[in-house]
Order: C-alpha cells, then sequence, then structure tokens
C-alpha cells in the first residue's frame, strides 16, 4: 500500500539515476504511519534494544520508529557532523567512495541493534554501517528498510537478515 505514495523522479540527483523519492510517502498520514508500523512489524521488536538510522532518510524513519517502540535512537552520519570521538567506514560507491561516522561510545554496553534506512541500493552503504556498529561493540540483528531495488542485489553483500517494505 505504501507504493503509490513513492514518486519516481528520473536523472536526479544525476542522468540515469531513477531517483525514489519518499517525500509523499512522508507528507501523508495514511503513509507515514504504514511506513512506520509496517517497519514495526518486520523485525520483533524484543530481538534489539536500539534503533541505527543512517544519515539523512534514515533518521525520520528510524527515530520515529524507535519512538513507537520505546526504544532508543543511534546516528549513523556523514563525516565531520558528530562532535564527540567517532569510528569511521569508507565504501565505494559507484564513482568514488564515501564515508559514514559513528560515535565510539554509541552502544556501552553492546547491545542488539536494528539498522534502518530508506532505501537499499547497492549495499554498500548499509553493509559499512553493519561494520561500524560492529566496531563499536554493537550487535546488529537486521536491517529494515523502506524499498529495496532488488535489482541490484544489495541484500547479498549483508550478513543480517534483511527487510523492506517495498521491492522494486
Ligand atoms: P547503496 O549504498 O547503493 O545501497 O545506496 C543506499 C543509499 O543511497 C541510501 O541512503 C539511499 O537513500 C540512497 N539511494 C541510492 N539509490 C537511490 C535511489 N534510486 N533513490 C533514492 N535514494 C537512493
Amino acid at each position: 500500500m505504501i507504493e503509490k505514495y513513492i514518486r519516481d523522479v528520473p536523472d536526479f540527483p544525476k542522468a540515469g539515476i531513477l531517483f525514489k523519492d519518499i517525500t509523499p510517502l512522508l507528507q501523508s498520514p495514511e503513509g507515514l504511519r504504514a511506513s512506520i508500523q509496517g517497519l514495526a512489524d518486520a523485525v520483533d521488536p524484543g530481538t534489539y534494544d536500539l534503533v541505527v538510522g543512517i544519515e539523512s532518510r534514515g533518521f525520520i524513519f528510524g527515530t520515529a520508529l524507535a519512538h513507537h517502540l520505546g526504544k532508543g535512537f543511534v546516528p549513523i552520519r556523514k563525516p565531520g557532523k558528530l562532535p564527540w570521538k567517532t569510528a569511521s567506514e569508507s565504501y565505494v560507491l559507484e564513482y568514488g567512495t564515501d564515508t559514514i561516522e559513528i560515535h565510539v561510545d554509541a552502544f556501552e554496553p553492546g547491545p542488539r541493534t536494528l539498522i534502518v534506512d530508506d532505501l537499499l541500493a547497492t549495499g554498500g552503504t548499509a553493509e559499512a554501517a553493519l561494520k561500524l556498529v560492529r566496531r563499536v561493540g554493537g550487535e546488529p540483528v537486521a536491517c529494515a528498510f523502506v524499498i529495496e531495488l532488488g535489482f541490484l542485489g544489495g541484500a547479498a553483500k549483508l550478513d543480517v537478515p534483511t527487510h523492506a517494505l517495498m521491492k522494486v
């Protein structure tokens, strides 16, 4: 049911990319509720203690999910944004590389975590997030996405169960 709220934007942010715009989903009370409830239903909340969200659209869904379930939230951010001591992980993009960071004391004393982002494409970002969470003592139990671009095969890179509310 969330499919109708995802807008396809061709050639954004560059030629050849079909961008999945989630803003109509966020704008719709019904769509937003369905996406947060869908994420809550996708992974048994009893199996994790904290939600980790990846900047920046992972913050929207991850924080709402954490609040909905009465759990805490940990941000994974782009470089140079977190003010405290960080661990970082770089990964390969289609062109060039990218880096994400987390606070080194994010998980004391090492809770079970659910990693959330809006969309799984090649899986590079989520794979780096899994490494980061483990490096600072967290235990990832699953990854959950609103959208998965299945034809890119990203889920195969992730060594925890992967869930998506909508698969393209
Ligand atoms: P990847 O590391 O290739 O799995 O890319 C995932 C990240 O890039 C997520 O944070 C997405 O928000 C973003 N992303 C990649 N491809 C798209 C797309 N076609 N539409 C919207 N966001 C995308």
